[in-house]
């Protein structure tokens, strides 16, 4: 019998990623009927991950998930070790001699790539370095976007490239509603772009996008949609009700086109493959395939017809999905960008290597919504219960062996208590500048708000 889980050796997890995977892990591990100790680990001084550092700004009703991690993280049971980067500041194999269990919930940093001529032009972008900039994210603070250009043109058909292209055509006083960043208000609302072209290799009916984003981008105050009438004549016989949900709303783009009056358009392209991108140092043009319609086909394969098209454009994002990097010492998927696992348990080729799990994107792939997350994580957590009789026990069983370690490489954890001092800052700073929220976005600024004693 495994004296792991007993009051007397409680099961000690180590979650690496605090974001909304991670959360919905360690609330998952606390409902079960066993004694546990989890200690989070997360390389930024704040928490929640894509939650605050992804999700579109305003979708404030999405972040208020925010309310369930804090009651997670409020449990005794529960440490949190921000600004701790695993892999650099303490080794997944240094882990293993504290923790009988690791999950890695580290999600998708970073963007699949077109792999076509000019992608590094300037001007050319990634969905995660915009979305991180505006966001307020430290790792995207110093990028810049060059709104001096009317035309910009986004790659990809789901609610990523929505995102940008909502905040793209958003107004000063949308977004003053909003966490936005202030030198993002100040960057869109001096920004002379009126035209937003999304585009994508499919028809109507393959797009990845849902109903809700796209009725938003109709919504917006200075802006009206644009779709050609010619691609949504379409037989919908056995399409689903989130597709004809979705042609719903693009024929009512089609059909009743809004007032030109407005500062901005937003152009829906369908079957198009981007195939170069054209300019000597600045993007110039874009140059697209042109590829059969599709109909409803739900086959991914696409029939080029080798007509080309070209746009002009002076600024341009790939928004073709996120992929995860790989963590030093663990098993990685290269081409798909994931930890190889099997219902959470981590792979070695066909091996499972005991006492360490995935969770949430890093392991499925990006995918979902904030909430799939938690279907995830039960089946991560399902796959620990079932497993802990036969786990090796750790050889350290002490939280603060680690915070001595973390101290001895002169590695700053910011704890949850000072992680509130952050927040209750920055609310602070939003208020004052009529915003619910103003991230900070430097590191050195939230640890020493973190040391002020007067900190609120
Ligand atoms: P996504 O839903 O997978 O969409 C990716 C898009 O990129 C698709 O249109 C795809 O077209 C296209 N694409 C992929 N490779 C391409 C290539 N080589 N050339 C041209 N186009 C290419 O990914 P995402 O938009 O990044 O979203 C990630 C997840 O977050 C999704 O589950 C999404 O729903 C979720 N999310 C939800 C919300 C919300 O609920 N409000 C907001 C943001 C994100 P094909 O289908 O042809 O491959």
């Amino acid at each position: 019998m495994s004296i792991l889980g007993t009051v007397q050796r409680p099961l000690r997890v180590a979650i690496v990623g605090a974001g909304p995977s991670g959360f919905y892990s360690a609330a998952t591990l606390f409902k079960q009927n066993f004694n546990v100790k989890v200690d989070m680990f997360e390389k930024l001084p704040a928490p929640f991950g894509l939650v605050r550092y992804g999700v579109a700004p305003d979708h404030e009703k999405i972040k208020n998930v925010t309310k369930i991690f804090e009651k997670t993280a409020s449990d005794p049971r529960f440490s949190f070790f921000g600004n701790v980067t695993i892999g650099e500041d303490i080794t997944v194999l240094e882990l293993k001699e504290f923790y009988d269990v690791t999950i890695f919930s580290y999600g998708t940093e970073t963007d699949r790539r077109l792999g076509i001529q000019g992608e590094n032009l300037k001007g050319c972008h990634t969905a995660t370095q915009f979305i991180g900039w505006y966001n307020s994210n430290p790792k995207f603070k110093d990028c810049s976007f060059d709104f001096s250009q009317e035309v910009v043109a986004i790659i990809g058909q789901g609610n990523v490239a929505l995102d940008i292209a909502r905040i793209l055509c958003s107004t000063k006083e949308e977004l003053q509603k909003t966490d936005i960043s202030s030198q993002a208000i100040e960057a869109l609302e001096n920004s002379c772009v009126k035209e937003v072209h999304l585009y994508g290799r499919r028809g109507p009916l393959q797009v990845s996008f849902t109903p809700q984003e796209i009725k938003e981008i109709g919504e917006l105050m200075d802006c009206y949609p644009v779709v050609d009438p010619q691609d949504l004549n379409l037989t919908v016989e056995g399409v689903d009700s989130l597709q004809l949900k979705n042609l719903e709303i693009l024929k009512s783009y089609a059909l009743n086109p809004q007032s030109k009056n407005r500062r901005r358009k937003f152009v829906l392209h369908f079957n198009r493959t981007p195939v170069e991108i054209i300019g000597k140092e600045q993007i110039e043009k874009v140059k697209f395939e042109i590829n059969e319609p599709v109909g409803n086909s739900d086959q991914k394969i696409v029939h080029k017809t080798r007509r080309l098209e070209e746009i002009q454009c002076g600024l341009f994002f790939t928004s073709i999905g996120y992929q995860g990097i790989a963590m030093p010492g663990v098993p990685f998927l290269s081409q798909k960008g994931i930890i190889p696992n099997r219902l959470g348990r981590i792979l070695d080729g066909d091996n499972v290597i005991s006492g360490w799990y995935s969770c949430g994107w890093i392991g499925s792939g990006a995918s979902g919504v904030i909430g799939t997350n938690k279907l995830r994580a039960e089946e991560t957590v399902s796959s620990i219960m079932e497993d802990i009789p036969h786990l090796p026990v750790c050889e350290n069983p002490n939280t603060d062996a680690v915070i001595n370690l973390l101290k001895e490489r002169n590695v700053e954890a910011v704890s949850f208590i000072d992680w509130k001092k952050i927040d209750a800052h920055e609310i602070m700073l939003g208020l004052s500048l009529g915003k619910p929220r103003e991230k900070i976005d430097n590191v050195s600024q939230m640890l020493s708000i973190t040391k002020n004693e007067h900190s609120h």
